[in-house]
């Protein structure tokens, strides 16, 4: 699984409701990236901080630079970013995303 998660408002050292920990423990089975603040990488052992251009193309690329995940999930407490780009991937607001992976 490729878990692509937002930072501001999203993970809770950002105001959001998303534990960093819960983010530390996905990280030990599954690829995360950080979409959106690179600093977070700082506190995830292991994460890829990655981002070019806008957050739709850059799961767009993403996605294409790495074809062999079962599933490709984005968490972000702003949907409206990805009003296109980001077919294939299965968008989570952050507190949908807790409830299926926390
Ligand atoms: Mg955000």
């Amino acid at each position: 699984m490729l878990i692509a998660v937002d930072c501001d408002g999203t993970v809770d050292v950002s105001g959001g409701p998303v534990p960093l920990e819960l983010l530390k423990k996905l990280s030990e089975r599954h690829t995360l990236f950080i979409i959106g603040n690179p600093w977070l990488a700082q506190h995830l052992p292991g994460i890829v901080p990655d981002q070019v251009g806008g957050k739709s193309a850059t799961l767009k690329r993403w996605k294409a630079e790495r074809p062999k995940h079962d599933r490709y999930i984005v968490v972000d407490d702003m949907p409206h970013q990805y009003e296109q780009g980001w077919e294939g991937w299965e968008f989570f607001t952050p507190v949908q995303f807790v409830e299926a992976f926390g």
